[in-house]
């Protein structure tokens, strides 16, 4: 968990927990090598069988937030903030665009997200397997 700290001009939201997927999804293939094309292939369907449920995929990250409501007179003026609030943060390029999660919505937010990361580094780790078939003329 890392801590991030940023503002946005029209709210004065501040986000204070961002609860970041592992940036590092790659697996160690350093190992592939020294399997045979059976045993890749074998790895390969393993990892394609226990791929969970696609459907799970939700891409994002969630973010807790405290903000100013930006009432006069109220105590978030005097830097008491509302919230934390719970966030999904989508980032697409330059673009990031934050969908409020209800408190009930966060567990099954977290579980999809914790989903989305097995596939990814599910996916990756066949593409890994693949990558070493070509490097050896068996990618069928
Ligand atoms: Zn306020």
């Amino acid at each position: 968990m890392s801590r991030v700290l940023t503002r946005f001009p029209d709210h004065g939201y501040l986000v204070c927990n961002s609860y970041t997927r592992s940036a590092d999804s790659m697996p160690a293939n350093s190992d592939l090598s020294s399997l045979s094309v059976r045993q890749l292939r074998a790895r390969r369907r393993r990892l394609a069988a226990s791929l969970a449920d696609p459907q799970a995929n939700l891409e994002g990250s969630l973010v807790s937030q405290l903000r100013r409501c930006g009432k006069e007179g109220c105590r978030c003026t005097q830097g008491e903030l509302h919230g934390p609030y719970v966030y999904l943060s989508i980032s697409r390029g330059a673009d990031r665009r934050l969908v409020y999660v209800p408190a009930d919505l966060a567990e099954a937010v977290r579980q999809h997200l914790t989903l989305s990361e097995q596939i990814e580094a599910s996916l990756a780790a066949i593409s890994a397997i693949n990558l070493e078939l070509l490097a050896r003329r068996q990618l069928d």
